[in-house]
């Protein structure tokens, strides 16, 4: 297959079998009559190191009815106060899938002039509830239209954890330029494609998510928009992000030597044989989960947190509700639901009280410290799932 964003050979990644929508949380058996599956493999280009799907399922359904609420995470919510901090000195501050207005709060705190825009309907009331001012629309060239003539251009953009999701990034990398102003910043946080094959975290990989970025592929498509890239800072988020700082290509604008930094660790990493070892170990990891699994079927065995990858490593290494019983998630909106396609119960923090499990997968592994804040009550092992070792 040709790479969608500069049309060179890609390789095979990751095979990861037959795979439901991520996000998409059946909460009974009729809806579950009606789940439907697809072949998801990983695929990386040769040229820019950009890491894609092999297909693009129809986006309109996936984001009508969104679980994932930014606010209820406790690092998140310590992450983007920071953020705020350093965002104090801009005029006005534009957040380009603002969920729930994680950003747009501590903004507001500080004084600062901020909008977000979400596509998400029941996710952009909540904030707009809050005071937190949500155009509830996708991000494009007309709602970059719209924005700038009732508010005026923003001298910051930001776009947290959502670039991953866009189906067509020349577009939307082409609206930010039109709207940010002349000697504003965009700051787009993605998860770091290299952290994602270090850590053979396959489970990061779901139809929701067409594209995984290196930063070679970041610099290449906003350079082909004007934008030129200045930095690179790592970030916390999602076990391991990059923040990349972009702003209007300019003679006298030079990047830091962070972003040379970068590009020269993409070459050493992005070699043929590390991405063919890949698969060998996610299949290794995933057998040996399972493994551990059976062993322990005499013993009370439930997992923390519900993310989207739930589904794509319970549906690559086949667990079901007979493996693991239930799932606990703090989304009030995933409560009573079962995960997608293996559909193991997910239920909340009071039933995991009464149970006692004897052990614990903890799905959503980078909040361990927060979770084990509850979880240590039960006395039991903690496994991260992808290696499976045991964390806690
Ligand atoms: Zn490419």
């Amino acid at each position: 297959m040709k790479c969608k964003l500069c049309n060179s050979d890609c390789n095979l990644l990751a095979d990861l079998g037959q795979q439901p929508l991520a996000n998409k949380y059946p909460s009974n058996d009729q809806e579950i009559s009606k789940e439907n599956f697809w072949h998801l493999q990983a695929l990386i280009c040769d040229k820019c190191f950009c890491g894609q799907l092999n297909q693009i399922i129809d986006r309109s359904e996936m984001f009508e009815d969104y679980y994932y609420l930014s606010s209820v995470n406790h690092e998140l919510n310590d992450h983007f106060k920071t953020f705020a901090n350093y965002l104090s000195k801009f005029k006005f501050v534009l957040d380009v899938g603002s969920n729930d207005g994680i950003l747009l709060r501590p903004l507001k705190e500080n004084g600062i002039r901020c909008l977000g825009i979400d596509p998400s309907v029941n996710v952009g009331k909540i904030a707009n509830d809050e005071g937190l001012e949500t155009i509830v629309d996708f991000f494009n060239h007309d709602s970059a239209k719209y924005i700038e003539k009732k508010y005026g251009k923003p001298d910051a953009i930001v776009a947290s954890s959502i670039f991953t999701h866009l189906e067509e990034p020349l577009d939307f990398i082409l609206a930010l330029e039109s709207l940010i102003s002349d000697d504003g910043e965009i700051f787009i946080e993605i998860e770091y494609l290299v952290n994602l094959i270090d850590n053979f975290q396959f489970e990061r990989f779901y139809f929701d998510r067409p594209f995984y970025y290196s930063v070679t592929s970041m610099k290449k498509i906003f350079e082909e928009c004007n934008l030129s890239l200045n930095r690179v800072v790592e970030i916390s988020p999602h076990g391991g992000s990059l923040r990349l700082c972009f702003s209007k290509s300019k003679e006298n604008i030079k990047p830091d030597s962070s972003v040379d930094k970068y590009l020269d660790l993409e070459k050493i990493k992005f070699t043929k044989a590390n991405i063919n070892a890949f698969q060998f170990s996610i299949d290794n990891f995933a057998e040996e989960l399972v493994k551990i699994l059976k062993s322990n079927q005499d013993s009370k065995i439930a997992g923390f947190g519900a993310p989207a990858r739930l589904a794509t490593i319970t549906n690559f290494a086949k667990i079901d509700s007979e493996l693991i019983s239930y799932v606990v998630d703090d989304s009030p909106l995933k409560v009573g639901k079962y995960s997608p396609g293996m559909h193991i119960p997910i239920l909340s923090r009071e039933n995991m009280e009464k149970d006692k499990p004897d052990l614990i997968i903890v799905f959503a592994y980078e909040y361990i410290d927060s979770i084990y804040e509850f979880t240590k009550q039960f006395n039991s092992p903690h496994y991260q799932p992808i290696p499976p070792k045991i964390i806690k």
